[in-house]
Order: structure tokens, then sequence, then C-alpha cells
């Protein structure tokens, strides 16, 4: 998987920002900013946290974007699991 610069949901272009100051003080891997469509990731976790969390914040985007109720719990399940089928089915996406 690799994590965008850009990426295009509905009629938006989000930005993707690898924020590394983003956990001070926080337990937060990203960070979802509906009113600029931006998505911030810390760097500081390995690749695998990276994705999971681009994923997560991708769900979190989408669901501020088109104002969709969903538990967090839920998008974050949903979020681990889309991830995991993403990466073990990349001929799926490959076009
Ligand atoms: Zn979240």
């Amino acid at each position: 998987m690799k994590i965008p610069e850009k990426l295009k949901i509905g009629a938006f272009e989000w930005t993707i920002v690898l924020n590394p100051d983003l956990m001070h003080g926080r337990s937060e891997r990203g960070c979802c900013r509906p009113k600029t469509s931006q998505i911030d990731i810390d760097p500081g976790y390995n690749i695998t946290g990276q994705e999971e969390t681009f994923v997560h914040e991708m769900l979190e985007a989408i669901t501020a974007q088109y104002d969709i109720t969903i538990e967090h719990k839920d998008l974050s399940n949903l979020a681990t699991v889309l991830h995991q089928v993403i990466k073990d089915n990349p001929e799926v996406f490959a076009q």
C-alpha cells in the first residue's frame, strides 16, 4: 500500500500530511481535519501502523464528508479489516 499525498473523496481532494509532532502529549496516530480536507499521520509508527492509520482516517474523512453516523469502535474495526483485505488481495485493486 502506498500512502498517497492526495486522496480524492467525492468532489473533494484531501491532502495527506506526515506530521511527526502529532503524538506529542496524545496517543493518536492520525488526525482527520474535515474543515481543511487534511489527514495527518504520525510517521513515528512502523509502516503497517501508518497504513492502518491512513485507512482509519480515510474512513473518518468519508463519514465526515457524507455525514455518516457510525460508532468509533465500529469504524476502527472496519478500518483494521479493510486494511487487511486490501493488503492480502493486491490483485483485486491493481489496474
Ligand atoms: Zn478515529
